[in-house]
């Protein structure tokens, strides 16, 4: 970690030298969209809502003036009525991960683009299921039906803006987002306007943080028979295996207190349907939601945990105490051989790796060779499905950090010095 961390400064003060002038030099200018109040058109009139969210410039000084790039861009909202009911979470998020250009006027401090987003609110889960990935892996992975829309962004920021290695400024934003495809089609609009306060940072950009909210069976922290006991172990492997994106890419977790839903019928699954009674139990806007029961009787079908709806706000994962105590004999025939060192399949503490994956699911990742229209990821990655009685890998990729999203995700600050195992 000391090393890495050397490296990194190393690189900071080349990059910064006045010897390469000609390469030019990247800011970035991000900043998290506080309780904006926005109007939501639906199929049951207009809505008021409030949104919480994120955006992020990049700002390249040329000869020419200043050029500009929307490269991030997180919109969420506990969700407005329809004419088929509550929304539940809504979530937009930027189509195109390498950014959109803007065209820029220096003396009004105006700038605009227009840009594809992908749009979900949890109703769609619920009308239309999930596209879940079949095949012989684990079917662990239940992947949302999304639509688009067309954003126009103008934004301004202050006149004769310039650019600074830190700093904070504005940017008043005004923007609108009109339905372009359709899987329901219950809301065909949003509009916004707010003011976000930004920070400039220059060369590589800030920290990204997801939260997660823990959501455990039992009546309240001092119950000892309550469920999550394997939640700080699984929890604390796949903080350690996203930190190791550092070089690539800054992207953390921050934990909420547990809740605790009082109903010992959880404890144990005996159906993937009560599993969808368990998700319906806690929503919350603005984290991914980690239920931990004690066991699933069809853990084998899921690996011992699935997450639902990934890449979204209404993003969930079901995992089990068990990950950490697979009963003996292993209760699954399949293993797979990708997976070192697996075959054979193993009881006792397996899964330590398990949580780490299904985060990379909430991130809108995929399984290698399984394009489901969610990220693609490197083969041999902690992204590898596993079973119930096999680790998933204990091995981060490069490109496993570039390409994980969610309207989630906001800005932070944060120490980043790990290293991915696989360069890419
Ligand atoms: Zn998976």
């Amino acid at each position: 970690m000391r090393k890495a961390a050397a490296v990194f400064l190393v690189v900071g003060v080349l990059v910064g030298g006045a010897g390469f002038a000609q390469q030019p030099l990247t800011y970035y200018l991000t900043g998290n969209i506080k309780e904006a109040t926005g109007t939501v058109a639906t199929d049951k009139g207009d809505q008021r809502t409030s949104f919480l969210g994120s955006i992020g410039f990049r700002v390249v000084p040329t000869e020419k003036g200043l050029l500009f790039y929307l490269f991030d861009f997180n919109l969420i909202s506990k969700g407005v009525p329809t004419g088929r009911g509550d929304s539940g979470p809504i979530s937009v998020r930027l189509a195109d991960a390498q950014g959109k250009s803007m065209t820029y006027d220096p003396r009004s401090g105006r700038a605009s683009t227009e840009f594809a987003a992908i749009f979900h609110y949890e109703l769609i889960d619920r009308v239309k299921g999930f596209r879940q990935v079949r095949g012989q892996a684990e079917g662990d992975l239940f992947v949302p039906f999304t639509e688009t829309m067309t954003g126009k962004m103008s934004v301004r920021f202050p006149e004769e803006l310039r650019v600074v290695d830190k700093g904070t400024t504005y940017v008043d934003l005004d923007l609108t987002l009109a339905l372009s495809t359709s899987v329901l089609g219950s809301i065909q609009r949003i509009s916004l306007i707010t003011r976000v306060i930004i920070d400039w940072t220059r060369l590589f950009s800030p920290a990204q943080y997801l939260r997660i909210q823990p959501v455990f069976i039992g009546t309240g922290p001092t119950d000892g028979t309550a469920t999550g006991k394997a939640f700080p172990e699984l929890m604390k492997r796949a903080t350690e295996l996203w930190n190791r994106c550092g070089s690539v890419r800054c992207i953390k977790f921050v934990v909420n207190e547990p809740i605790y839903i009082n109903n010992s019928a959880y404890k144990v699954l005996e159906t993937a349907a009560e599993a969808d009674s368990l998700r319906a139990e806690v929503s919350v806007t603005d984290a991914v939601e980690v239920f931990v029961v004690d066991r699933m009787d069809f853990a084998c079908s899921w690996g011992g945990g699935a997450c639902f709806s990934s890449g979204t706000a209404s993003a969930k994962i079901v995992s089990c105490d068990q990950q950490l105590a697979v009963p003996s004999p292993c209760p699954c025939t399949w293993c797979p051989a990708t997976c070192p060192p697996c075959p054979p399949c193993q009881t006792g503490a397996v899964n330590y790796y398990h949580l780490a994956h299904e985060l990379g699911h909430a991130l809108n990742l995929d399984h290698p060779g399984q394009p489901y229209g969610l990220a693609a990821v490197t083969a041999g990655s902690n992204m590898e499905p596993s079973g119930f009685c096999c680790d998933n890998p204990n091995v981060q990729s490069a490109k496993n950090c570039r390409n994980a999203s969610n309207p989630l995700l906001f800005w932070g600050t944060a120490l980043c010095v790990g290293t991915p195992n696989i360069s890419d």
